[in-house]
C-alpha cells in the first residue's frame, strides 16, 4: 500500500470521493472540511487531506507540505466560523487509546464555547 493512496474501506476516503454524504463547509485541491456528525461543541469541523494517511504523525513524516495545508485550512475554518478571536482547539486523536476511531488523519476544529484544559 503506497502512502497517500485511497483505501477502499476508509470512511473519510469515501466522504472525499463523494460516496458518503457530508456537510462540506470548504474544500481546496488538497483538503476537505466538513461538519462532524456528532458535534462536541458549537463549532466542530473535521479537516482531512484528500490523500489517505493514517494519522498526524504519518502525514507529517510522509507529506509535510500537506500537513501544513491541513493546518492552514483548520485555521481558515476557525476564522470562517467566527471563533478565531475567542479561541479554538485543533485536535488530532492518534491511536485507539487516545480516541481515534477513523484511521484517516483528521483535524478536529472545536470552538464556540469554553474549552477546558487539560482535556479528558
Ligand atoms: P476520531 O474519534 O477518530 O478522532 O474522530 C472521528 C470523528 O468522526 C468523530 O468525531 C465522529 O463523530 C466523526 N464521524 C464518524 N462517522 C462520521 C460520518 O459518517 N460523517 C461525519 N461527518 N463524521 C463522522
Ligand atoms: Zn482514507
Amino acid at each position: 500500500m503506497a502512502a497517500g493512496e485511497p483505501q477502499a474501506d476508509c470512511l473519510f476516503c469515501k466522504i472525499v470521493a463523494g460516496d458518503v454524504p457530508a456537510t462540506i463547509v470548504h474544500e481546496t485541491k488538497d483538503v476537505v472540511a466538513f461538519q462532524d456528525i456528532n458535534p462536541q461543541a458549537p463549532t466542530h469541523i473535521l479537516v482531512v487531506p484528500r490523500a489517505h494517511y493514517a494519522n498526524a504523525g504519518e502525514l507529517g513524516t510522509e507529506a509535510p507540505e500537506l500537513a501544513g495545508a491541513l493546518l492552514a485550512e483548520a485555521a481558515a475554518v476557525a476564522v470562517g466560523e467566527g471563533c478565531s478571536d475567542s479561541g479554538y482547539r485543533i485536535v488530532f486523536n492518534t491511536g485507539a487509546g487516545a480516541g481515534q476511531t477513523v484511521f484517516h488523519v483528521h483535524a478536529h476544529v472545536l470552538g464556540g464555547r469554553g474549552l477546558n484544559w487539560p482535556p479528558g
